[in-house]
């Protein structure tokens, strides 16, 4: 891997970064950070009005054609853009799933004329989507949801419910999926949809975290109609249309959160064990050595992928690898903070604990990354059998018609 700029890279990187020393601030290490999914209207506003900002300059969506609001730019431009983003205090998180998911997916199969109406106000942050997939009976095996939809002329009748539908509560559009017949197996009985969540008949209720969040929600329909014509895909071909949607998901999982190892290391230096600094003791350094060889495999996994993309190759599954490890190190590394906290750890209060509770709220926030866009055992799977070459998981329902299985009988 050639770790410099291209001339025409090092010209766009300093581009971005003009763009943000005039419009951001550089984050403060010991500054507080966002409690993940944390967004009441005061955030929502302030992201809506970053990524009009962005889009203003051209650094929204930075891959996608002009026509939509983007920049027809070029993967590794997006990929620095985020570099130099990340070390700025602004907005995260609230147009992950529409920009990263969703829009990507309607990009991929509406007609040009429901595209011009959606994607550019999606760009500039006028409207926000959500991703209406897992349901009670329908996570890991998504395939397996019973929310149904019915043709009645023109519309069809949606009925079900969905549920850990993040950022429902304020979004405006979502993309669903849904059951339109049960005679066939699965993933072939499937079709794909997108809504507006104003529509009557939908009710979003949203789930109170651990964390103190309530980044997700329970959404359920009760003779929702969507129109034809905001059908994706053709009836029964839903579940081709979702995989566009997971294969940007796990894209776009993989990026690093913290508690990092230099948080650790702050906190080693800050807290004391047997009276003297806790980075002193053999048995702690030896966990941070062991945390920060493991962040520099990752980072030489995610580097492979940052070569792929530059020679214009399509990454292999790396993401899945970098999802997988970062989430546990994440949460190991805030298990071993609340450790060395000691007593300390039991106050959250980000004004009074020390690092402004970031520990804290990364041991309550840390296990549903672990199951978020894949879970451990799931991602554990792909890397087998797309890796690995291992042979698959065994799926006995696989051609069997849903209705007749156990799970799929009304
Ligand atoms: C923070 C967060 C945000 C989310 N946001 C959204 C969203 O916006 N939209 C949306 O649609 N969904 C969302 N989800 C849901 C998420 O996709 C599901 O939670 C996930 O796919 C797991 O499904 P499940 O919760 O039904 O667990 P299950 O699938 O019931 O899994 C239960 C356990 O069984 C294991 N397991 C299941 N199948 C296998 C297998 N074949 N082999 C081995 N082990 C297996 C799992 O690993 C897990 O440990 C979100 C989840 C979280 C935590």
């Amino acid at each position: 891997m050639d770790f410099d700029d291209t001339p025409d890279e090092a010209a766009f990187r300093a581009e971005a970064r003009a763009f943000l020393d005039a419009n951001a601030r550089r984050k403060q290490r010991d500054a507080a950070v966002q409690r993940y999914g944390d967004v009441d209207d005061t955030r929502l506003a302030e992201a809506k009005a970053w990524q009009a900002k962005k889009a203003g300059a051209g650094f929204a969506c930075i891959t996608w054609p002009d026509e939509w609001g983007g920049r027809g730019g070029t993967q590794m431009q997006q990929i620095i853009y985020n570099q130099e983003e990340a070390q700025y205090d602004v907005p995260q998180g609230v147009f992950l799933i529409g920009l990263g998911m969703c829009v990507p997916t309607l990009m991929a199969y509406a007609p040009r004329e429901q595209l011009a109406r959606y994607v550019p106000p999606a760009v500039r942050g006028e409207e926000i989507w959500c991703q209406l997939f897992s349901e009670p009976s329908g996570g890991s095996d998504v395939a397996g949801l019973r929310t149904r939809a019915e043709r009645d002329g023109d519309d069809w009748v949606i009925n079900g419910q969905k549920v850990w539908t993040s950022g429902a509560h304020y979004s405006d559009y979502g993309l669903l999926i849904a059951r339109t017949d049960a005679n066939v197996p699965k993933h072939e009985g499937i079709t794909a949809f997108y809504l507006s969540m104003k529509s009557p008949g939908v009710e979003i209720r949203p789930i109170h975290q651990m964390s103190g969040a309530s980044h997700f929600n329970e959404v359920f329909f009760s003779n929702v109609r969507i129109p034809d014509a905001q059908r994706l895909g053709a009836v029964g071909q839903g579940w081709k249309v979702a995989i566009t949607t997971l294969m940007n998901e796990r894209l776009a999982v993989g990026e690093i959160r913290r508690p990092d190892v230099d948080d650790l290391l702050t906190l080693a230096r800050l807290v004391e064990l047997d009276g003297q600094p806790a980075i002193v003791d053999r048995a702690v350094r030896e966990r941070i050595a062991e945390w920060h060889a493991r962040s520099q495999g990752l980072n030489y996994t995610r580097l492979r992928t940052l070569t792929a993309l530059s020679r214009g190759e399509t990454p292999g599954p790396e993401n899945s690898i970098a999802k997988v490890v970062n989430a546990a190190k994440m949460q190991a590394i805030a298990m071993f903070g609340m450790d060395l906290l000691g007593m300390a750890g039991a106050v959250s209060d980000e004004r009074l604990a020390p690092m402004h509770a970031l520990f804290q709220n990364a041991m309550l926030s840390s296990p549903g990354m672990r199951i978020a866009g894949g879970s451990d055992e799931i991602m554990r799977n792909i890397i087998a059998e797309r890796v690995l070459g291992l042979p698959g998981d065994v799926r006995v329902d696989k051609d069997v018609p849903f209705n007749r299985l156990p799970s799929g009988r009304r």
